[in-house]
């Protein structure tokens, strides 16, 4: 008991000191519970061992849906990894959340588990919700976070006021493309949230990220200043230092801890 407190713990202690540390929430002091911290799913998604098929839950507000672009890419970006051999199927539901204006990780957190359509975990098929509210984070520099082990948000205001101001690139679209895939990545575990990587890539200035401007878990992706520092395209898919983690993990030949479900 005490060793499964003390991990979230220290997690927490790390993104209190890290500058951008909205990407996880404020909060994560929940592992103890059925919502897990981002990554407590990983094997679920990785493995088909239990879970054989996947939802992809999106609430969003009304004018908040997402982009279909950004849909898209996010199933292909797990089919990619995920082994749901049954598919992975989107389903949207418009919702109200009766709140629009700041949000807070525990906010995220409650207004989604009271919308979720069915436990994450239900029978042989896993749940990943994204919520698109109205409304912005309490930090407003977050465009989006993972707030456990099934749960994302994306502020679709931010990520519109993010865009860049030179012939609109990126464009919106198109980061939220790479943030929805950057918060269902949180839910995979990356990086090291869930595991030590065997390679050194994740950023240490930003805990939980990548070095790597190539990868979507490059640190400035959730950031609203991302077309500042990144001046190329925007990274949108998983680099190999990324992918070889997942498949380490799935194999077992990196040992992942704070799994809700293990094969
Ligand atoms: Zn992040």
């Amino acid at each position: 008991m005490a060793k499964k407190k003390l991990l979230p713990l220290m997690l927490c202690m790390l993104m209190l000191f890290a500058s951008l540390s909205g990407c996880f929430g404020n909060n994560i002091f929940i592992a103890e519970d059925k919502k897990g911290i981002p990554g407590g799913l990983t094997l679920a998604c990785l493995s088909s061992a239990k879970y054989t098929s996947m939802v992809i839950e999106i609430d969003y507000e009304s004018g908040y849906m997402p982009e279909q672009s950004s849909i898209d890419l996010l199933k292909t970006r797990l089919q990619e990894v995920c082994n749901k051999p049954n598919g992975i199927e989107v389903l949207l539901t418009e919702t109200d959340f009766e709140q629009s204006s700041s949000w807070t990780a525990d906010d995220v957190r409650n207004k989604a588990w009271q919308h979720k359509s069915t436990d994450p975990q239900t029978d042989s098929t896993l749940y990943w919700q994204a919520l698109f509210p109205a409304g912005g984070y309490s930090n407003n520099d977050v465009l989006g976070v993972a707030v456990d082990a099934s749960t994302v948000a994306i502020f679709k205001d931010a990520v519109e006021e993010a865009e860049g101001p030179f012939f609109s690139r990126p464009s919106a679209e198109e980061i939220e493309n790479s943030v929805l895939v950057h918060e269902y990545g949180h839910l995979l575990g990356l990086v090291n949230l869930v595991y030590k990587s065997p390679v050194d890539h994740e950023d240490e200035d930003h805990p939980g990220h990548s070095n790597n401007e190539d990868s979507v878990m490059y640190w400035a992706v959730e950031s609203a200043d991302l077309s500042n520092i990144i001046t190329g395209q925007l990274p949108d898919e998983f680099d190999n230092d990324d992918l070889n983690d997942l498949a380490g993990m799935l194999s077992g030949e990196i040992p992942v801890r704070d799994q809700l479900w293990m094969p």
